[in-house]
């Protein structure tokens, strides 16, 4: 599944490619993604120079001269630049015709995937409005960290990839964070120090700058966001090893809320 960094990523690669270019037309081949497509929304499209692109959580933002679009990959969802007439194949659910003669094309096996247009601030759609913050965001700091956790007794993991305190932290990436905060998994929120709250702030944004680069630099002129983390995957610490790449420990994996957790038993305390 794209997760945060598979977004930015594939919003780096997109943005050479769409700024400023002039949109032809619209065309939807298949209307019924997470949410119907608007059948009003060709119709506004056409003829709009495109303006910027931004991200909030795993919502692409294509900005437009009178508004904005909102696209979501979902499970399975990826955008490709392709020429206009390359051969459309199974599951291409849209077409967004530019100037240039590339399309930008969306594919999406299970239709997890969306897009919404506003015309007013992206960031008051009802999608987006009531996100909690992103990891980069200022007001995600060591003292946010510690107010969210002092009264949570879930698991520190649980926390980390609990959307409404922050988002875009997957699976794999709250794993590799709490191994380079040295936090294990199954610690309760609660029993967090100050000081252990500044690391996992400081470290969640260097997994997934990390992440992003690495993606990016994968990018030309395929867009892809196939739910694996790419070239990311051969830097891990902890996900899926056998042996701590810091201490040589085996690694231990348990299960929490149905998903994989590693974490080095000597590193992590
Ligand atoms: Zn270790």
């Amino acid at each position: 599944m794209p997760e945060l960094p598979e977004v930015e990523t594939t919003r780096r690669g997109l943005e050479p490619h769409v700024a400023g270019r002039r949109i032809v037309a619209l065309t939807v081949h298949e209307p019924r993604l997470r949410w119907r497509v608007p059948d009003d929304l060709p119709a506004k499209l056409a003829g709009q120079r495109i303006t910027g692109t931004g991200r909030r959580a795993k919502y692409l933002l294509i900005s437009v001269e009178s508004g904005t679009l909102l696209v979501h990959l979902g499970m399975s969802g990826n955008l490709r630049v392709l020429p206009a007439d390359a051969p459309r194949i199974a599951h291409d659910h849209y077409d967004l015709l530019l100037d240039s003669g590339n399309t930008l094309r969306f594919n999406d096996p299970r239709r997890f995937g969306s897009l919404h247009y506003t015309d007013g601030d992206p960031r008051r759609h009802p999608l987006l409005a009531r996100l909690a913050p992103e990891p980069f965001d200022p007001e995600f700091d060591r003292d946010y960290m510690w107010r969210i956790t002092r009264r949570r007794r879930a698991s520190i993991k649980q926390v980390l990839m609990n959307s409404h305190l922050v988002v875009g932290v997957g699976n794999i990436y709250a794993s590799e964070t709490l191994f380079r905060a040295k936090i294990r998994p199954r610690r309760r929120a609660q029993s967090l120090s100050r000081e252990e709250a500044g690391r996992l702030v400081k470290e969640v944004r260097a997994v997934l700058t990390k992440a992003i680069k690495v993606g990016g630099t994968t990018l030309r002129d395929y867009v892809g966001a196939d739910g694996e983390p790419g070239y990311f995957r051969q830097k891990l610490f902890v996900y899926e090893r056998e042996e701590c790449r810091v201490c040589g420990t085996g690694i231990r994996r348990l299960t929490q809320q149905g998903r994989s957790s590693y974490y080095c038993p000597v590193c992590q305390k």
